[in-house]
This record gives C-alpha cells, sequence and structure tokens, in this order.
C-alpha cells in the first residue's frame, strides 16, 4: 500500500517555516520577501479581535498607529484615529506651544461638541463673514467680546443675518446685524449631546452656542454635525473618557519643557523620536522622564536589533518603535549604509522584547494592508504608517493638482525642507552638524479621501488576513507564531510577480 495511505490521518503533514526559521536564516526579509501559509477556519472575520496593546499600560482596539510627522498628524488625524480606535503621535516639528495645543484639541474633543469654533469679535465686519463663508463653508459664527472661544457671548452671525447686506459690507460691523445674545438659545455647559441635540431640533437652529456660567463661551453644536455623529465603539479612551493622544518629542535637553506643557495637557504617551534610540541621549531622557513623570508612558526608539532594545529596556521603556531605513520616504540606508530589512527587524526586536512585556510598534514600510498583517504575524503589537495615511482629509496641508491628479504633500522628517523648517525638530541631526544630512525625501501622495473609509478597510482587511491564518485574535496570531504553528514560506521573485496583479491588458484597482 502507498505510504501516504498506510500513515492516514495520524500523518502530520510538514509544511512551511517557523517565524524563527524564517528570519533566522539566510538574508534580512521584508515584507515583500514572504508569504503566511493559510490555517483553519471555524469563526467569521467579524469575531477577530484586533485589540494590542500599544505600551506596557495602555491597549488599543485598532493596531493602527500614525506617525509623528507634519504632514500625517496633527489634532485631526489624532481625533480621526483615537475614535477608530487607534491613536495619534502628534509631530514635534513646531513650537512646544502649538503641540500642545494640539494636544488639547485632542483631548477636549466630545463627538459633535465643536471646541475650538471661529469665532469673531463684534467689531469684525460683514466682509470677514463674507471671506469666513468663503474659505471654509460656513457662516454660523458666534461673535464674543474678544473675538476667541472663552469670551463673554455677545451674539451669533448666521446666513440670513447678511443675505441683504449689499454694497456696505466691509463698514458694517457684525455687531449691527448679528443676533443679539438675549435672543438666542443656547445650552450650558456639561449638557450631554442627546440634551444639545434636543435643544436644536426644538428650536430648529442650525448652531447652538454653549457657554458656561459666566456666560463665556466653550464650544458650538452644528446641526450639520449631528446629522453626521456616528457611534465609535472601538474609540480610544483615558479614564476620564477623553480621547487617547501621543506626542513625539526629541531627545534634547531643551525638549524637556516640550514634555512639561504636553504632560500638562494629559498626553497618554510620548515617543522619544530618534532614528537610532541606542544613544546615551535618548537613555538619560527616559532616566529623566521615568522619575519626573512615572504615571507616563514612553515609547522608545528607533531600534532594529535585540541589543539596541536590551539598552532602552532596562532604562524603562514602555514599548519600542521598530524600523531604521523602511520608510516610504526614507534614504538612511543610502546615505548612512545603515539599517535593516523592516520584517526581520521586527520579528528580532518583538521577540526580544516580549520577553519583558515591551511591546513592538512596527514603524515604516506599510504599503497595504497585507504588510500590516506581515507586521503583526512577525510579532509586532501595533503598526505605525506615514505614507498610508498622508493625503487623507485629516491629514495636514492642502490638496493640490498636478497632471490632473490630486496629491497632497507627504514628506520624511529628515527631509531638507522639514529639517530647515522654523521652529523644526531634531530627529535626524544635532547642533553642532555644521551641514544638514537629508536623511528623507520631500514629495506627494494621491488623495486618499477620508481616514474614517480608510481605517475601516484596513481594519477589515486584518481581520480577513487573520481568519485565514486561523487566528481568532492578535494574541493568538502572536502565540501562534511564537508556538511554531503559524507558518510563513519565502517568496522568490517570480512568486511576488504572480501574488500581485499580472498579465492583463488593462485593470483598475479598487480597494474598497
Ligand atoms: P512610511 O509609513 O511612509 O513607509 O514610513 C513612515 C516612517 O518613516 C515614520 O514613522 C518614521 O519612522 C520614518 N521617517 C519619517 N521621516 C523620515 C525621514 O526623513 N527619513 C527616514 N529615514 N525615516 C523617516
Amino acid at each position: 500500500m502507498a505510504e501516504h495511505l498506510i500513515a492516514g490521518s495520524k500523518y502530520t503533514p510538514e509544511d512551511g517555516l517557523t517565524g524563527a526559521q524564517l528570519v533566522t536564516s539566510g538574508s534580512g526579509l521584508t515584507y515583500n520577501d514572504f508569504i503566511l501559509l493559510p490555517g483553519f477556519i471555524n469563526f467569521t472575520t467579524d469575531e477577530v479581535d484586533l485589540s494590542s496593546p500599544l505600551t506596557k499600560h495602555i491597549s488599543l482596539k485598532t493596531p493602527f498607529v500614525s506617525s509623528p510627522m507634519d504632514t500625517v498628524t496633527e489634532a485631526n488625524m489624532a481625533i480621526a484615529m483615537a475614535l477608530m480606535g487607534g491613536i495619534g503621535i502628534l509631530h514635534h516639528n513646531c513650537p512646544p506651544e502649538f503641540q500642545a495645543s494640539q494636544a488639547r484639541s485632542v483631548k477636549k474633543y466630545k463627538q459633535g461638541f465643536i471646541v475650538d469654533p471661529v469665532v469673531l469679535s463684534p467689531n469684525k465686519t460683514v466682509s470677514d463673514v463674507y471671506r469666513i463663508k468663503q474659505e471654509r463653508g460656513f457662516c454660523g459664527i458666534p461673535v464674543t467680546d474678544t473675538g476667541d472661544v472663552n469670551g463673554k457671548l455677545l451674539g451669533l452671525i448666521a446666513a440670513r443675518d447678511i443675505d441683504l447686506i449689499g454694497k456696505d459690507r466691509s463698514v458694517t460691523p457684525v455687531e449691527e446685524v448679528m443676533t443679539p445674545r438675549r435672543d438666542l438659545v443656547i445650552a450650558h455647559h456639561g449638557c450631554s449631546l442627546d440634551e444639545a441635540n434636543h435643544i436644536l431640533q426644538e428650536s430648529k437652529k442650525g448652531k447652538l452656542p454653549i457657554v458656561n456660567e459666566n456666560d463665556e463661551l466653550v464650544a458650538l453644536i452644528a446641526r450639520t454635525d449631528l446629522k453626521k455623529s456616528r457611534d465609535f465603539p472601538l474609540a480610544s479612551k483615558d479614564d476620564l473618557n477623553r480621547l487617547r493622544v501621543g506626542a513625539a518629542v526629541s531627545t534634547h535637553e531643551e525638549d524637556k519643557t516640550r514634555i512639561e506643557v504636553l504632560v500638562a495637557q494629559d498626553v497618554d504617551v510620548v515617543v522619544l523620536d530618534s532614528s537610532q534610540g541606542n544613544s546615551i541621549y535618548e537613555m538619560e531622557m527616559i532616566h529623566y522622564i521615568k522619575k519626573a513623570y512615572p504615571e507616563l508612558q514612553v515609547i522608545g526608539g528607533n531600534v532594529v536589533t535585540a541589543a539596541q532594545a536590551k539598552n532602552l529596556i532596562d532604562c524603562g521603556v514602555d514599548a519600542l518603535r521598530v524600523g531604521m531605513g523602511s520608510g516610504s520616504i526614507c534614504i538612511t540606508q543610502e546615505v548612512t549604509a545603515v539599517g535593516r530589512p523592516q520584517g526581520t527587524a521586527v520579528y528580532k526586536v518583538a521577540e526580544y522584547a516580549r520577553r519583558f512585556g515591551v511591546p513592538v510598534i512596527a514603524d515604516g514600510g506599510i504599503q497595504n494592508v497585507g504588510h500590516i498583517v506581515k507586521a503583526l504575524a512577525l510579532g509586532g503589537s501595533t503598526v505605525m504608517m506615514g505614507s498610508l495615511l498622508a493625503g487623507t482629509n485629516e491629514s495636514p496641508g492642502e490638496f493640490f493638482f498636478q497632471d490632473g491628479v490630486r496629491l497632497k504633500k507627504y514628506r520624511g522628517m529628515g527631509s531638507l525642507p522639514a529639517m530647515e523648517q522654523k521652529g523644526s525638530m531634531a530627529r535626524y541631526f544635532s547642533d553642532t552638524d555644521k551641514l544638514k544630512v537629508a536623511q528623507g525625501v520631500s514629495g506627494s501622495v494621491v488623495d486618499k479621501g477620508s481616514v474614517y473609509g480608510f481605517i475601516p478597510y484596513l481594519y477589515a482587511g486584518v481581520q480577513h488576513g487573520c481568519q485565514d491564518i486561523g487566528a481568532r485574535s492578535l494574541t493568538q496570531l502572536r502565540q501562534m507564531m511564537y508556538g511554531g504553528e503559524l507558518k510563513f514560506e519565502r517568496r522568490s521573485p517570480s512568486a511576488q510577480v504572480e501574488g500581485g496583479v499580472h498579465g492583463l491588458h488593462s485593470y483598475e484597482k479598487r480597494y474598497y
């Protein structure tokens, strides 16, 4: 009888490589160099739980982190990331006060409540209202004595107040035409979104100012936002029910004041932003933060070897950011000849760091949802993305057209334009450097729409990957990998071509 029949069902087929076998034999690997082999499915995709630790003490329901880059993460991105269960790390290519104000916007965010509305002072003119309408697309604007939020509410100016004003717009002050405070419907600070919604419905108004006990403006609610408002069951929140946010800082001495103003805004985590994190400067900064702010979670990096990781873990980091030279805008490996292929880096650092309960963020080189699955399968707890999130509505900067394509700027923080910016941070050079050597480039990416549509696509894609592998959760995925049950295979260059679309005359690639 043939051997395979004798063995029957007792025969356990050996196939593929374990994570350790994949990574320890031969040259360094990155995501495209290998593929995951399928496992057994006995659950649906929506049962797959993607919760994963960001740091020792913070867990996310969505393992996605937006990169601290000035073309990726300011308050809008951080709010969107946190609402969808991930987290945004605010960049520090700006003065500390600006970064702190961004952190404040995230922390103060309440769904439906606009906490930094456009406000006018009473002596502004109707022309100013038209200008705002043209630039921002709305004109229900509160008027306060200071012209700022927190000023005493004096009135509100809306489209119907200025419709009939003709030629003397530039001399007519808003206080002459606004609806005065005594005729306004308002709500009091502390009211719930449901209560505010009810007041808006009853009043049939477009905007509802929220005031405190001194009649000072604290927020605004817009009817149009309420219509759009939806649930975010995965949202990342702190103990006080505020959205979580992270902020990047440098390892330079002067950033101790930056950390102080960020801590004053209750940021949840700081990321020590250094392209080569294994330095005396970073180690001293970790010691300093851990002593000065014992509650603050600290992410160290970047590292790509276990030896680098060891130093930072010994200093007490709460997570590690892994990647050197793998970012899409990055030329570090070309310039310095130092770095590591990202797949190998993630595996090696995660495999070491897990012994100390230190989670790893796979940072850079994520080009598609499959790369996220691979980064997580190699031991990454979360992934950090730059290019994939740049070019969305929520990333900083304006869209522009080039050759008929709608684009947004995306640049490396080690590119010359980023490093030359006033108030720039110092990730890639030190104060003593006489000549700035670029480690990144500046370019553009195609419009990707809103992250509110894109992140759910990435989330569902990772759930599909886990289902094919046979992992009901990311915890199980890591267990399967370290237990040798999860199998990998290297891909030859022609197998990589086969794994993409090929042999078509033309096609349209739509993702969701
Ligand atoms: P991406 O997701 O675009 O592939 O990579 C983003 C990551 O690239 C960032 O999180 C950061 O670690 C890294 N990065 C950002 N700017 C630069 C740069 O100018 N040079 C290098 N070497 N890496 C960068």
